[in-house]
């Protein structure tokens, strides 16, 4: 079944019935979102937007916003909703006019799914799908607690602790293992509970919108993927 979903698919960079695929990915910290972006942005050929990678870039340049950010990164809670619309804005300022794109880890609350529609409406590019992945707390809480980044050798890359295959790859590349400061213990628990209160609500507004593709989080990267090339699929 999942060979058939894969096989039947649109191949690299091709689009499905012509529309550029225009998406959010929403997930709790941890379900695999990092993970499962590249197979969805190499075969729809789609522009990336991940905030908090751009936020952790800023902080790690020093910028203004960076410097102004650092604090809510820290904590592990929401950036400010005015902080927030301006890398909105700058965001999709880039993506070039009839690019699909995806965007990963925003919107986050009410305020950001309301000026994401406004902007894009604005543009007349609005959302085709709204993927959702779901992952029970306790393997959301597994996850984060062995996530490591590889760092030091190239793009860093995502790993578990006890996938020590990854483990060796990662050590043979001359990278070395980091834990990200928002993967602390008292902070995962902190991230997760703003997502329960503050970005899970979101998944109403967009199942009342038609747009509502929810794909199961468990099991491995391969089987995630193939679940959620078959909801884009179904979606278009
Ligand atoms: P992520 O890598 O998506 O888990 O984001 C890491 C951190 O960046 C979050 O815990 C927030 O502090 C911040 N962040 C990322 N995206 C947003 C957003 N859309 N709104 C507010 N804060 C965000």
């Amino acid at each position: 079944m999942v060979r058939k979903v894969l096989s039947e698919g649109p191949g690299p960079g091709q689009r499905l019935r012509g529309t550029p695929p225009r998406l959010v990915l929403i997930g709790p910290p941890g379900a695999g979102k990092s993970t499962l972006t590249p197979a969805l942005i190499e075969r729809f050929d789609l522009a990336r937007i991940a905030t908090g990678e751009r936020l952790r870039a800023e902080v790690a340049a020093g910028s203004d916003l960076g410097r102004a950010a650092q604090e809510f990164l820290e904590r592990g809670v929401l950036v400010p909703d005015d902080m927030m619309d301006r890398v909105l804005r700058a965001c999709l300022d880039e993506i070039p006019v009839g690019k699909g794109f995806l965007f990963d880890g925003y919107p986050r609350n009410p305020h950001q799914a309301e000026a994401l529609d406004a902007l894009l409406a604005e543009t007349g590019r609005p959302l085709t799908a709204v993927l959702a992945l779901d992952l029970p707390d306790q393997e959301i809480l597994r996850r984060l607690g062995g996530r490591r980044l590889c760092t030091g050798a190239g793009e860093p890359w995502t790993l578990h602790v006890s996938d020590t295959e990854a483990v060796a790859r990662c050590r043979a590349q001359g990278g070395t293992l980091v834990q990200r400061d928002d993967d602390r213990p008292e902070v995962i628990a902190r991230r997760l509970a703003v997502y329960r209160d503050e970005t899970e609500p979101l998944l109403v507004h967009y199942r009342e919108a038609g747009l509502l593709r929810t794909v199961d989080a468990t099991g491995l990267p391969a089987d995630v993927q193939a679940r959620a090339l078959g909801a884009l699929t179904a979606a278009q």
